[in-house]
């Protein structure tokens, strides 16, 4: 999310960041889908 500092740690796949990380936009941002390109960000900082 642009202008936004939330950060999931201790995620250990994308479906459970995704998860985290939509009830954070829906509950913060009044988001109901996370953009597309939030997401690839988000799978790009998942380190195996
Ligand atoms: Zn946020």
């Amino acid at each position: 999310m642009p202008n936004c500092s939330f950060e999931v740690k201790n995620a250990s796949s994308v479906d459970e960041l995704m998860t985290i990380l939509g009830a954070h936009a829906k509950h913060a941002h009044n988001i109901e889908k996370i953009p597309p390109d939030v997401v690839e960000k988000v799978k790009k900082a998942i380190k195996p």
